[in-house]
Parts: structure tokens; C-alpha cells; sequence
């Protein structure tokens, strides 16, 4: 029941926070404003811890520029490149983290997927047994 009430607790949270196309807390981890545990930089993209990890390896993989693209749904023929650097740079975290047996990349994308940060994120997770089907 308590997972429940969790679950849906976030999902109201979620549903309330909107896609305002404002700057975000992610810019501020990519100005360095504020503090984050860095697993991967590139020109392009910058990976670093999750704040609430759901796995013992939990990664956020970014795009350093955001250029419109808040969340996959609003993906563009332009982003196509940056897409893909961010799915490599996630094999490239999972290398890093030891995880290459079995890894999870997630992408929520919109309230109803519970985004909670409208900067496009992908999440890498491993370092245990993962579950089928995700809540
Ligand atoms: P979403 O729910 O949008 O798919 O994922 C957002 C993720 O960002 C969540 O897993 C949350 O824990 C993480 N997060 C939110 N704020 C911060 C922060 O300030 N620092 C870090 N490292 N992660 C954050």
C-alpha cells in the first residue's frame, strides 16, 4: 500500500510539474553551480549521478545544450545526432561503472511517464537484477 501511495504521490507531483521550456536544476550542474558526481564529460554530454538512486549504479546522461529538446517527445529531425551521442555515451557509462553484463536505459518522457526535470535525460541503471515489466 505504501508503494502505492508513493507511486502515486509522484505521479501527481510529476503531473503539476509541467514543461515550461524554463532553464532547469540540470543547468545548473552544467555550469558547475552546483555540485554533482561526474562519471563522464564530453563536449557534448555530461553524465553524473542521480541525487535518489534507484539501482547501486544510477546515472543521468544530458545534452550540455538543451536546444528545445525538454523531453524525447519533443525531439526533432536536428537532435537526431545528439540522440545518439547520448545512447553511446550511456554504453560508455556503463563500461565505466562495470556494468556491461546488464544495464537499463530509461527515458521518461511527459508527466504521465513521471519526467520530473524537462531536460532530456537518459537513465543508465545496473548493479542488480532488474525487473520486467518497470511500474
Ligand atoms: P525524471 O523523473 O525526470 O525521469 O528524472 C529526474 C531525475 O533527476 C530523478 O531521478 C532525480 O533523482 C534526479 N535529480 C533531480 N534533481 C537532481 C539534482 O539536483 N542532482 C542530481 N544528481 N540528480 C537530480
Amino acid at each position: 500500500v505504501n508503494a502505492r501511495n508513493d507511486e502515486e504521490a509522484s505521479a501527481k507531483a510529476a503531473a503539476a510539474n509541467v514543461d515550461s521550456g524554463a532553464p532547469t536544476i540540470f543547468d545548473k550542474i552544467i555550469a558547475k553551480e552546483i555540485p554533482s558526481t561526474i562519471v563522464y564529460e564530453d563536449e557534448k554530454v555530461l553524465a553524473f549521478r542521480d541525487i535518489n538512486p534507484q539501482a547501486p549504479v544510477h546515472v543521468l546522461v544530458i545534452p550540455k545544450f538543451r536546444d528545445g529538446l525538454t523531453q524525447l517527445g519533443k525531439a526533432e529531425a536536428r537532435h537526431e545526432e545528439i540522440l545518439g551521442h547520448l545512447l553511446y555515451a550511456s554504453k560508455i557509462v556503463a563500461e565505466k561503472e562495470g556494468i556491461l553484463d546488464g544495464f537499463r536505459v530509461v527515458i521518461n518522457s511527459g508527466p504521465t511517464a513521471c519526467q520530473s526535470v524537462y531536460h532530456l535525460h537518459l537513465h543508465v541503471l545496473g548493479g542488480r537484477q532488474m525487473k520486467w515489466p518497470p511500474g
